[in-house]
């Protein structure tokens, strides 16, 4: 989430596991990420909410995203 000027970014480890049979890697999900791991639900929200308003470039533009992730975020709140 933007803070004033800021763009804040948060860095933490995510846990993958491999199974052994299939050999698929599949990684641990957490409950404050959206659909995408590199965005928080608290940020998807918050671009879902300013789409509504303004158009999806205009966002995009403004919180240095391109414009499919503002798309895809807009969609994944709107769907939820
Ligand atoms: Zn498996």
């Amino acid at each position: 989430m933007p803070c004033g000027p800021y763009r804040i970014f948060l860095e933490f480890r995510v846990r993958c596991v491999r199974c052994k049979r299939c050999k698929k890697v599949k990684r641990e999900r957490l409950d404050f990420l959206s659909d995408s791991p590199f965005y928080t639900k608290r940020f998807a929200y918050y671009v879902g909410r300013r789409c509504r308003n303004e158009t999806v470039s205009t966002v995009a533009k403004e919180l240095h995203l391109d414009w499919d992730s503002v798309k895809a975020l807009d969609n994944w709140t709107s769907s939820t």
